[in-house]
């Protein structure tokens, strides 16, 4: 099974991604691939769909230059170098970005805990390149210890999609995050101060204001560009049912007033309506899941303008190997309160995020495409692409001076924009499930005005 994972994986990028793809497969990024930052891209005969518009526009080109688009109008002039791209009259859209993700978690619960960091790391790099060679540009790391990852991403040693990260995310004892042993002593009383996890760059352990504020700092010391927090009880934890509310209003005040210091933000994970309610007094501005919030509390959540992080997959996909009864039992009461979150959100307008939260297999996170075809019992093709371009821009840009890739906007196909894009078969306006075969129907992906998959050649 995993051999024959490999081989598919490796025969998809020598196939379609040409000597680009050869960096993915071996490490290396050839010359060429830093040397095309630098010039000229001119694609011609596509229908763009911008990330915002109702419509794809009529055939159009795009012209890049760098690592931006510079300009969209129909019959564009380019050098005799650059690179040319014809569309064959296909749609042209942004990359398609995920705001809950966890790159570093591609194996099993039980195995997390044990496994060696250097193998997650590197499995983190395979999850990478296969989340970008999916037609993802750009993600949101919800917590776990990638920052190493990122900078080889960044620094274009290995294909992956641009990365902003919670780092470490921020439990409390018998939270979320606690998977410690029950025969671990206290840590306040003689027992170890920190676990596997927190050791990995996965969790902190902090439990009062004074922790709260050295874990919020310490991460932001770590690299992190927003924080994330646990507040109420989880699908995967071991310690916390699904009802109980996380931290107390001051500890998250501790951590909301830190990172409005850092001019960035607090994501939270919480389903139920008290924690998710506690946490929006507080100043969360991202809440990550939200499942079991009511109306009254979605209301609150549009006055305070904060972010619905939704996920669909996760609730409806199975759970792999390795997860508990319970922890499957919670997940159904998590996908209960789905359909009421969903209809209500829509209906009172809320800031909709899209977001996976797929983990436990490199199988598995492949399965955050199911979003775009989960997603349609809800919204209509254009909500939900909308969603995964321009409204994840949005979120994407709330971490504004801690954003490692400037103001530069993501989400959007408009002037001055990164060059992040795909070209494919069929239409998702039409029909979003051609998002969800990407071997065969993206012919074009393109990040930082770099080609990492090119079939139109
Ligand atoms: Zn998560």
């Amino acid at each position: 099974m995993k051999t024959n994972m490999k081989r598919r994986h490796f025969l998809q990028g020598a196939t379609s991604v040409g000597a680009l793809a050869l960096g993915a497969s071996t490490g290396l990024i050839p010359a060429r691939a830093r040397a095309q930052a630098s010039t000229q891209t001119l694609i011609t005969n596509v229908r763009v769909f911008d990330g915002k518009s109702d419509a794809p526009s009529e055939a159009t080109s795009v012209l890049i230059e760098g690592n931006k688009i510079k300009s969209i109008a129909p019959n564009l002039e380019a050098p005799a170098d650059a690179t040319r791209i014809d569309g064959g009259g296909r749609v042209l859209m942004p990359g398609l970005t995920d705001m809950h993700t966890h790159l570093v978690w591609n194996v099993g619960p039980a195995e997390l805990l044990g496994a060696h960091a250097d193998y997650l790391a590197a499995l983190a790099l395979q999850d990478a390149e296969a989340t970008l060679m999916r037609g993802y540009t750009s993600i949101r790391d919800t917590g776990g210890g990638i920052q190493g990852v990122i900078r080889a991403i960044d620094e274009g040693r290995f294909p992956g999609p641009r990365i902003q990260s919670a780092n470490a995310a921020i439990t409390m004892t018998a939270g979320h995050g606690d998977f410690r042993n029950r025969n671990v002593p206290v840590r306040a009383f003689g027992g170890p101060t920190e676990t596997e996890l927190q050791r990995m760059g996965f969790v902190f352990h902090a439990d009062g204001v004074p922790e709260m504020l050295s874990a919020s700092r310490d991460n932001m010391r770590q690299g992190a560009n927003f924080l994330k927090i646990f507040v109420g009880g989880a699908v995967s934890g071991i310690y916390d049912p699904l009802d109980i509310a996380e931290y107390s209003p001051e500890e998250i005040a501790a951590a909301t007033g830190e990172a409005e210091r850092w001019n960035t933000y607090v994501a939270v994970h919480s389903y139920t309506d008290r924690s998710t309610r506690i946490a929006l007094e507080q100043g969360a501005k991202s809440i990550e899941h939200g499942n079991l919030m009511s109306e009254a509390t979605l209301e609150l959540l549009v006055e305070k303008g904060a972010w619905l992080s939704t996920q669909t997959a996760l609730f409806m996909s199975e759970l792999p190997d390795g997860f508990s009864d319970a922890q499957k039992d919670r997940q159904k009461q998590a996908a209960e309160g789905l359909d009421q979150m969903m209809t209500l959100a829509k209906q009172y307008g809320a800031k909709i995020a899209l977001g996976s939260d797929m983990v436990g297999s490199l199988e598995t996170k492949a399965e955050q495409l199911k979003e775009f075809t989960w997603r349609t019992q809800w919204f209509s093709n254009l909500e939900i692409l909308k969603q995964t371009t321009s409204q994840n821009g949005e979120l994407w840009a709330m971490s504004g001076p801690r954003n490692p890739y400037g103001d530069t906007p993501i989400g959007v196909i408009e002037p001055e924009a990164y060059a992040d894009l795909l070209i494919m078969e069929g239409n998702p306006l039409e029909d979003t499930s051609v998002l969800t075969q990407p071997e065969t129907n993206l012919n074009v992906i393109m990040k930082d005005g770099k080609i990492y998959k090119n079939t139109l050649a």
